[in-house]
């Protein structure tokens, strides 16, 4: 959208009927009174604009449910978005694991699949894989109802370009123009974006009440990944490089990293650092547990270890409890530096969650100063290591909900961008 090619009155009846949806999203089911109060616009306008939305099947009535002592005459209307209007497809490419959702337009899941990738693979079979199943989730969607597909990606990304640029976690790929790929494969538009950003974006659609708070949102997956959301905005760095806090040191002698440095956080705390630290737990002669399991064909992975630990192993705890004090100290430098209100865990780590939150909570009392640790929540996301894939198709639906760039769109006399208007 740009000022040649989009008049002022159009973009403003584009920027308020996206605010009357964002708000109907919001509060919903919801009433036309609650839309004006919370966006600002005049009951008048609101109502315009929802008859419009209705028509458009956008929006969509439902009867108040009773009151006591009101059993005579019609409920009065309430509203609600229509997520059935379109689909969003979304896929998650972490290094060991493919994951594809089709969902609604309020990005509530109705398909899902999800297999393992070795992440040594070279990317052609991988986008096959992807390929594949994304024509599964979308057999019974008709292509005009596809809204977009968005991609969640580790490493380094070239957003406008559509390219996977680097993964230190996926040796193999470089410079990968996976948009233009799986464009040409599924005919229809692909967005990029980082895994840990999408987090953050999940996180800020699902609780609209961090649109006032600055918070952290740590990326507990095959790698590390850090974002910070601070009041509403998504801090994303220079050309979205920020979050790398896997690659933080914190062992200047210690192990070598795949990024080429030493002793960073994820050669501690990566899912490849967790496994390799059991499979020398069970050379010394420890681990019995792991090792009886291992023998029987089990794979190994951080979920077996955590089982283990939560079952109440004493050596699969111990590793527990160091990877939790690892991420600890991480956190405990980022509250520090940054201030959060609140701390968000996202990752498959539920099944030891208690003992990897009591950890970092010991490091975070031990070394983040008490000012700033003060009142600061830590808790894992409630969905788990889903979040980046439900940020994905957030990345889609944000097109439909979210107000388009003021900054560029709005001509000058505007003053501060949304403000005039709102007030129309
Ligand atoms: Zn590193």
């Amino acid at each position: 959208m740009s000022r040649s090619t989009i008049g002022n009155s159009e973009l403003i009846s584009q920027v308020n009927k996206r605010l009357v949806l964002q708000a109907v999203r919001v509060m919903q089911p919801t009433f036309r009174a609650a839309v004006a109060r919370r966006t600002g616009l005049k009951p008048a306008t609101v109502t315009v604009i929802v008859n419009e939305l209705l028509d458009q099947r956008m929006l969509r009535e439902i009867e108040a449910p009773a009151e006591p002592g009101t059993r005579f005459g019609r409920p009065p209307l309430m509203l609600e978005v229509n997520g059935d209007v379109g689909r969003i497809l979304a896929i998650d490419l972490e290094p060991d694991r493919i994951r594809v959702a089709l969902t609604d337009l309020l990005v509530n899941v109705l398909e899902y699949r999800e297999r393992p990738i070795d992440r040594f693979d070279q990317p052609e079979p991988v986008i096959s894989h992807i390929v594949k199943m994304c024509r599964e989730v979308l057999k019974n969607t008709p292509a005009k109802q596809l809204h977009g597909i968005g991609i969640s990606l580790p490493g380094q990304i070239d957003q406008e370009r559509g390219v996977l640029l680097s993964s230190t976690n996926m040796p193999k790929w470089h410079d990968v123009p996976i948009a233009q790929k799986l464009e040409k494969e599924l005919r229809a538009p692909v967005t990029i974006d980082r895994s840990l950003h999408l987090a953050a974006l999940y996180e800020l659609w699902s609780n609209p009440e961090q649109m006032d708070r600055s918070v952290l949102i740590i990326s507990l997956r095959t790698g590390v990944g850090l974002s910070l959301l601070h009041r509403g905005q998504l801090y994303r760095g220079k050309k979205g490089l920020s979050g790398e806090i896997g690659h933080c040191v914190v062992d200047i002698n210690g192990r070598p990293c795949e990024c080429g440095s030493r002793g960073c956080l994820e050669t501690f705390v990566s899912a490849s650092a967790i496994c390799e630290r059991a499979r020398e737990m069970i050379k010394r002669g420890s681990g019995k547990a792991l090792a009886e399991l291992l023998r029987r064909k089990e794979a190994l992975s951080p979920e077996l270890i955590y089982r283990l630990a939560r079952d109440g192993d004493p050596d699969c705890a111990g590793i527990v409890r160091d990877v939790g004090g690892y991420i600890g100290i991480a956190i405990a430098n980022m509250i520090n530096l940054l201030g959060p209100d609140e701390v968000v865990i996202c990752g498959a780590i539920d099944t030891a969650e208690n003992l990897i939150l009591a950890a970092v909570q010991d490091e975070i009392n031990r070394r983040a100063l008490p000012r700033s640790r003060e009142n600061v929540v830590v808790r894992l996301a409630k969905e788990k290591d889903k979040l980046p894939l439900l940020g994905a198709a957030v990345l889609i639906a944000q097109d439909t909900f979210e107000l388009p760039s003021l900054r560029h769109a709005v001509p000058d006399e505007f003053g501060e961008p949304g403000a005039a208007l709102v007030a129309t």
